[in-house]
């Protein structure tokens, strides 16, 4: 499913309060599903006949291996069957969220994934009977068969899971244990997101129950006094659970060690990234380089205590922004042109779909009551366009989620021109580059036009904190997450009081507290049982990784030729045409080595230059 996905952890906890129907939003401010099928009654007919084609793929049960022409057809009808199961759950899956509370759009949506489970069920045995016809008679059938060639790729992906994959017996005992093995993580979400009693505090005059989503909303806030509530009582909260959180934390490492090595992977990590043919190197050289630059993170935190005009950088003086920000609201239709102009240097093809975005309502702009919040794009309907939820307000971040949602569609629209469907749904690993890509080029965009010091400062100060929250906090936990895998790998058990000392040794080391340079107080140490992304198994690094490789490509493009945009324009052309690793690498941004980090470090640098020069001017 290309419903990305990248969640931050404010977006995670965010709450919208909204009171404007839907029905009042002018038409042209809403998405047309229409462009999916007409009617829901031309949908229900779609379904149906696609229900009905699903009983043919029972006839190759057990015959694929006979000969090519019954693989391709096989494989043909799996694949058209596919594209339009995709086409079915874009327009249920929209259509619902646009009101979360019409009952009638839900019932659509359970009943249509009624469907796609069925067709899943369906369609199990063809990847168990590739490979038990095995490579050699499997490449024999493409050299017969030219219309097999399309599949070759698809093919190989398949044949390379034999490594990983048990007897039957063994197989079906395994999945068997998806009944139990989401305990951990269940048990961590209700307790987190719903037992826990966090305290009712006084900030500002307001009583504010100290939940994550009031964590989120205060720990950024300019008063010192109301921070400093804020960090020890929420935290506090967490350090009376330690022990139950640590209990389900190690049983989500365990876990994730039972799966890796029952399907004989040498290690957790290799496990969770070989299914996206990433190489471990990748993550382990992340560690590594971010390790060799924490010089440039202390550079930072030093400017910050600065201009906040503090005697001492502590932990809670990590969020509040740097310069106030600005006031400056975008309406929409301005934020469409600023978004033309930041993009122009990709070229007429980009711009041309971009126009369409705008013109043809793929965008679906406003909130309204029930509508889901936060913001996605939806690139599954390969045969139509991508579509977009927003949830504007005519902020700045409101602008920059307009950019980085189009990244993804434009992502979506080049790969399915130009990539047969087979090979049009590229991966999470570089799904965030094009997005951050956009916002890149944004705020070069906004930089090079902005008019005061104010609004330069509220940019250049915007560009570090994203990349300290993106590349170096993301890095830390991926370290953190990577040190307990390998504890657990070794035999060695876990608890929360480990868990809080090994995290706190790690985020002391990354921001300089022996150093003097922020001050971490030992509490602080329990943050890790606040982060469900360690329960998404080796997730986190990828917001890393795509910032890194969209700062570098945004560079090429902003300051290189004709051949960077190519380039550029090549990677998002290519889907999963071949491994993220290669596709980047033919874009420029070769994750196997350094170039791309050190662009990136470059440009935190260089911003820190900008900024210390402005200051400079301002007294
Ligand atoms: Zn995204």
């Amino acid at each position: 499913m290309k419903f990305f996905i990248l969640m931050s952890l404010a977006m995670l906890f965010s709450l919208t309060a909204v009171t404007k129907s839907r029905s009042d939003i002018p038409e042209q401010f809403k998405w047309n599903l229409n462009d999916l099928y007409p009617s829901v009654q031309v949908f229900k007919q779609k379904r149906a006949e696609f229900s009905k084609k699903i009983d043919k793929l029972a006839k190759f049960h057990g015959k694929l291996g006979n000969s090519p022409k019954e693989l391709k057809e096989c494989l043909d009808l799996f694949f058209d069957l596919n594209r339009e199961l995709d086409r079915l759950t874009t327009y249920v899956s929209l259509k619902a969220d646009q009101d979360l509370g019409n009952s009638e759009n839900q019932k659509l949506k359970n009943e249509t994934f009624n469907v796609a489970r069925k067709f899943a069920e369906a369609s199990s045995f063809i990847q168990p009977e590739i490979i038990s016809i095995g490579e050699k008679k499997i490449n024999e059938f493409i050299k017969k068969d030219k219309g097999l060639q399309l599949y070759k790729l698809m093919l190989s992906r398949v044949l390379k899971k034999k490594k990983h994959i048990l007897s039957e017996k063994e197989e079906a005992l395994l999945a068997k244990t998806s009944m139990i093995s989401d305990t951990a993580y269940q048990t961590f979400a209700i307790l987190s997101f719903t037992d826990m009693p966090f305290p009712v505090v006084e900030l500002n005059g307001e009583k504010v129950r100290l939940n994550q989503a009031a964590y989120t909303k205060w720990r950024s806030n300019p008063d010192i006094k109301i921070r400093n509530i804020v960090f020890p009582k929420f935290f506090g909260t967490y350090k009376e659970f330690e022990n139950t959180f640590g209990t389900l934390l190690y049983s989500q490492v365990k876990k994730d060690w039972f799966y890796a090595s029952a399907e004989k992977y040498n290690s957790s990590l290799e496990a969770a990234l070989d299914p996206n043919e990433v190489p471990v190197k990748v993550y382990t050289q992340l560690v590594k380089e971010i390790n060799d630059n924490l010089p440039s993170l202390y550079r930072y935190l030093k400017l910050r205590k600065k201009m906040l005009g503090l005697k001492e950088l502590t932990y809670a003086d990590l969020y509040t922004p740097l310069v106030k920000s600005v006031d400056v609201k975008y309406d929409y239709k301005d934020a469409q042109k600023i978004i033309l102009n930041a993009l122009k240097p990709l070229g007429k093809e980009y711009a041309k779909y971009l126009n369409r975005a705008f013109a043809e309502r793929w965008i679906d702009v406003y909130p309204n009551d029930g509508k889901k919040g936060g913001a996605y794009s939806s690139g599954n309907a390969y045969d139509v366009h991508p579509y977009i939820l927003l949830n504007y307000n005519g902020d700045y971040e409101s602008l920059s989620t307009l950019a980085h949602e189009l990244g993804h569609s434009m992502h979506s629209m080049f790969s399915n021109t130009y990539q047969p469907y087979v090979y049009s749904d590229y991966t999470i690993f570089v799904a965030e580059v094009a997005s951050t890509f956009n916002e890149n080029l944004l705020n070069h965009y906004l930089l090079t036009h902005a008019k005061d010091r104010d609004m330069k400062l509220f940019l250049l100060g915007h560009l570090l904190e994203n990349i300290r929250q993106t590349i170096f906090r993301q890095a830390m936990f991926a370290e953190f997450e990577l040190e307990i895998h390998k504890r657990v790998e070794r035999g060695e058990a876990l608890t929360g009081a480990d868990l809080s000392k090994l995290y706190l040794k790690i985020v002391r080391k990354y921001y300089g507290h022996d150093k003097g340079i922020c001050k971490v107080d030992d509490l602080y140490g329990v943050e890790w049982a606040y982060i469900p992304h360690f329960y998404y198994n080796f997730y986190v690094y990828q917001y890393a990784t795509s910032l890194i490789a969209s700062t570098h490509l945004a560079q090429k493009v902003i300051h290189g030729n004709q051949k960077d945009v190519d380039e550029y324009l090549g990677f998002i052309k290519s889907g999963c045409s071949d491994t993220p690793i290669n596709i980047l690498r033919k874009a420029g941004a070769d994750l196997e080595t350094d170039v791309p980090f050190k662009t990136t470090m470059k440009v935190f640098n260089d911003t820190m230059d900008e900024i210390e020069k402005l200051l400079k001017e301002k007294n």
